[in-house]
C-alpha cells in the first residue's frame, strides 16, 4: 500500500516535471506571402490562430511603420513569422518591445540576390548593399521558406507537429509541381527581356530564365517625373520595345503613358503581396503564379 502510494507520487512528480505541450496559440505573420504560407502550414489546426499584421492591400513592407494596432497584435503573439532579408525594416523595434517573443524568418539560409543587374530609373526602395527581399517569387524558394516556417511552428507548438509536417509535405509537393510548370512554360519563349515597375522580380527572373533589363523604382501612388519618363522612353526604344509589367496594387498611369509614347505593351504581373482577406484559397499563390506565367507567355511569345 505504502509502496503503491509512493509509486503514484513519483509518477505524479514525473508528470509535473514534463514540459507542458502548448495547446493553443497565436501566430502572427508580417505580410501577405508569409500569411499565405502560414495558413497552409496550420490548416486543420483549430487551436492555432494565424493573424496577419499588415492589411492585405498593403503590398510590400519597404517603408512600413508599425501601427499601434500592430503592437497590440504582437503583444498577443506566441510566434512572429517574418520574411526577413530586410523586408521588415521595423524588426529591431519588435525585438526591443517584445524580447521574449520568438521571431522566425522564412528567408533563413536561402541564397539572396544583391543589387540589381538592371538599369534603374527613379530612386531605389532598397539600398544597393541590401539583399533583394522578394524571394518568394521563385516557387523553389517558397518551398524552402515553408520549411523554415514549419520548423518554427513545430518548435513552438509541438502538439501540432505531426499535422504541420503533413501540411508541409503537401505544400512542398504543390510548390515543386508549380516550379516545374513555370520552368517548362517559360524556358523557350522567343523573347526574355522585361521591364518592371518595382524591383520584385529578380528571383523570378533568375529561376525562370527571364531578364529584367530595367526597373522603374517608384513608391506606390508616385508618378514619374517628366525627365524620368523621357529617359525611360529612350531606354525602351534602345532595348527594342520590351513589354512593361506593372503590378496590380501600383498606379500604372506612367506605364500607360510610356506605352502610348513608345508603342510597347503593358501587362500586369502580380508579386502576390496583396490578395483577398476573407476565405483565402490555400492555393492562391499558385493560382497567381500560373496567371503570371500565362501573361508572360502572351507578352514574350511571338
Ligand atoms: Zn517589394
Amino acid at each position: 500500500m505504502k509502496s503503491s502510494a509512493s509509486k503514484f507520487l513519483s509518477l505524479l512528480l514525473a508528470l509535473l516535471l514534463l514540459p507542458l505541450p502548448s495547446l493553443a496559440g497565436t501566430v502572427v505573420t508580417s505580410f501577405y506571402p508569409i500569411w499565405l504560407l502560414a495558413l497552409n502550414l496550420t490548416a486543420g489546426a483549430p487551436d492555432l490562430q494565424v493573424r496577419n499584421l499588415a492589411a492585405p492591400d498593403t503590398g510590400c513592407l519597404h517603408d512600413y511603420q508599425l501601427q499601434t494596432g500592430d503592437m497590440k497584435t504582437l503583444a498577443e503573439a506566441d510566434l512572429f513569422l517574418v520574411n526577413g532579408a530586410g523586408m521588415e525594416s521595423y524588426l529591431d523595434l519588435v525585438y526591443d518591445a517584445f524580447p521574449a517573443l520568438p521571431v522566425a524568418a522564412a528567408s533563413d539560409g536561402i541564397p539572396l540576390l544583391y543589387g540589381l543587374d538592371a538599369l534603374e530609373i527613379g530612386e531605389a526602395e532598397e539600398d544597393e548593399e541590401e539583399a533583394n527581399a522578394h524571394l518568394w517569387l521563385s516557387a523553389a524558394n517558397a518551398a524552402r521558406m515553408a520549411e523554415n516556417l514549419a520548423a518554427a511552428l513545430e518548435a513552438q507548438f509541438p502538439a501540432n507537429a505531426p499535422l504541420i509536417q503533413e501540411n508541409l509535405a503537401a505544400l512542398t509537393q504543390r510548390l515543386s509541381t508549380l516550379d516545374a510548370e513555370l520552368k517548362e512554360g517559360l524556358s523557350e519563349l522567343p523573347h526574355r527581356q522585361i521591364i518592371t515597375f518595382h524591383e520584385a522580380f529578380p528571383y523570378f527572373a533568375a529561376a525562370y530564365d527571364l531578364e529584367v533589363v530595367a526597373v522603374v523604382n517608384r513608391e506606390p501612388g508616385e508618378t514619374l517625373t517628366p525627365a524620368q519618363l523621357a529617359q525611360l522612353v529612350e531606354v525602351i526604344q534602345d532595348l527594342g520595345l520590351p513589354p512593361l509589367f506593372v503590378e496590380p496594387q501600383y498606379e500604372d498611369l506612367s506605364a500607360r503613358t510610356l506605352a502610348a509614347e513608345t508603342g510597347t505593351k503593358v501587362y500586369t504581373l502580380d508579386p502576390v503581396v496583396t490578395g483577398p482577406e476573407e476565405d483565402v484559397p490555400l492555393d492562391y499563390y499558385e493560382t497567381i503564379m500560373r496567371q503570371n506565367m500565362a501573361t508572360l507567355q502572351e507578352a514574350l511569345g511571338e
